[in-house]
């Protein structure tokens, strides 16, 4: 089945089932400054599940545009490492304001995929909050899975919320054992364990409450539904493929990608890591951008900047000189074009704001590169295998890369990372920023806190142009 037929079938079955089908809202959430980016199918029904909205239906369905990129949820760091994992995808999801509840979600879900995606009974788990006895029960009772298939887990993976405030309640989640080739092997792998063996396919959201600033939580006005699926994720499942990536979602964006940097996919792991990032990350560039949004040194354009490095400097390490992310728009809008017809329409000024970025950054990388592979050397020759915090701090420091690249450009030298050091050093920066604040007496924007490291805005006043740096250096 193809991904686009997945996708339909999804939401004629609940059309079928009395919901309204309703659009996509946009990733760059209207009013709410509570959240950096939708991260699910639920935030444009927020106020609607408060009370505090009406809507002319009381169940719809949805293909949600959702990026996990900073913020809660951020799954920035797993990409391309896990199966399972991107920073843009789509989540399909099923919603009852008020009207059904546990046990109709339950069987809406356990039907859609044993009887029309035709999953194997056999292989599928099913996992509820820890004192959830009554979902529990459905799923042994009345759907008859057996007990040992039922997993009871807690907040961590069973008490979903979509921010620090806001609905939330405990889920039941659907996983399908993919058997021992997908997992890591250790002897206590089970539901809830990292790797990929059992894989999360459905979230059923039972809301039932609104957290507020200070963690109490009210009862909703009324008992509602929120599910969310990853169409990816499913797509792989119903096309045998061993990763999201390999799904016909990705084929012609990793098939482009192979044929610009005249690399394979499917042959060393490491290669298919830079490849995986770089397909996931333009996917989400060219998303965000089509959005109005555009690189820059706070919030969101922050996010995105990070974003749109990350992937260059992928592209660097499969040995590739010279400005070509943005070509890599276009198979993204030949896949989703037809859903998302944003990306069709904004196609030139999407490549034109990448291509800028590209050529600003690459000259920033290549400098930052080479300072660090020196100190690698160093480091190395003097019979040390630790990188020290101090160094890291001030190389980040001075030319502007987003965190996680740093950590994995120590992770792919051998080295370790003073983690000690280098998060006394950051700190202190945070500090030094928070200073500055005060001192400019200027608001913290909350959009900012939704950022791991929300003070790293200042830290590139006046180095990411470089203009400015050549000046510098
Ligand atoms: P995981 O435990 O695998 O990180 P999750 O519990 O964080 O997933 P939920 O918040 O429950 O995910 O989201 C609902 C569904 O959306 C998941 O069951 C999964 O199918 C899909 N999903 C979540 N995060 C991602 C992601 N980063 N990329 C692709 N699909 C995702
Ligand atoms: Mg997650
Ligand atoms: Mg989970
Ligand atoms: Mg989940």
């Amino acid at each position: 089945m193809k991904s686009s037929e997945i996708r339909s079938l999804f939401l004629d079955y609940f059309v079928n089932n009395g919901h309204e089908l309703v659009k996509s809202s946009p990733l760059i959430p209207k009013d709410d400054p509570s959240l950096l980016f939708t991260n699910a199918g639920m935030v444009q029904f927020k106020k609607v599940f408060l009370g505090e909205e009406q809507r002319p239906y009381s169940r719809a369905t949805t293909c949600q545009k959702c990026m996990r990129a900073g913020g809660k949820h951020s799954d920035l760091e797993n990409v391309g490492f896990t199966a399972r994992h991107h920073t843009f995808f789509e989540m399909l999801g099923n919603f009852s304001f008020g009207d059904y509840f546990k046990r109709e979600a339950i069987f809406f879900a356990w039907k859609l995929l044993t009887e029309h995606f035709k999953l194997p009974k056999e292989k599928l788990w099913v996992s509820v909050y820890r004192e959830d006895d009554e979902a529990a029960h459905i799923w042994e009772k009345e759907i008859g899975i057996p007990t040992e298939r039922i997993v009871r887990l807690g907040e961590k993976d069973n008490f979903w919320q979509m921010g620090d405030t806001g609905p939330c309640g405990p889920c039941s989640e659907i996983i399908i054992d993919q058997g021992q080739d997908f997992g890591c092997g250790r002897a206590d792998c089970s539901v809830g364990c990292d790797c990929d063996r059992f894989l999360e396919l459905w979230n059923l959201v039972f809301m039932q409450y609104n957290k507020d600033e200070d963690g109490t939580l009210t009862p909703l006005p009324k008992p509602s539904i929120d599910t969310g699926m990853g169409l990816e994720r499913i797509t792989a499942v119903l096309q045998g493929k061993k990763t999201n990536f390999d799904t016909d979602l990705f084929e012609p964006i990793i098939s482009k990608i192979c044929s610009v940097l005249n690399v394979n996919y499917g042959k060393e792991r490491k290669t298919d890591i830079s490849i995986k990032v770089i397909a996931d990350h333009i996917r989400a560039s060219t998303f965000l951008i089509a959005e109005g949004l555009i690189p820059s040194n706070e919030g969101r354009g922050y996010v995105l900047r990070r974003i749109i490095r990350r992937a260059l400097r992928h592209i660097k390490l499969l040995e590739y000189d010279g400005v070509t992310f943005y070509r890599f728009v276009e198979p993204v809008s030949e896949t989703l074009g037809a859903v998302y017809p944003e990306i069709v329409s904004e196609r030139k000024r999407i490549e034109k704001v990448i291509k800028i970025e590209e050529e600003r950054f690459i000259k920033t990388l290549e400098r930052a590169q080479q300072i660090f592979d020196e100190a690698v050397n160093n480091i190395k020759k003097s019979g040390s295998n630790v990188f020290p915090g101090e160094e890291i701090f001030r190389l980040y420091d001075t030319f502007g890369l987003p965190i996680d690249l740093i950590r994995e450009m120590v992770r792919d030298s051998e080295l370790e990372l003073d983690e000690i050091g280098f998060h006394r050093e950051l700190n202190k920066q945070r500090e030094r920023a928070r200073a500055a604040l005060k001192a400019q007496e200027v608001g913290m924007d909350e959009v900012y806190r939704e950022l791991e490291l929300a003070p790293e805005k200042f830290r590139f006043t006046g180095y990411t142009d470089y203009e400015v740096q050549t000046t510098i250096y």
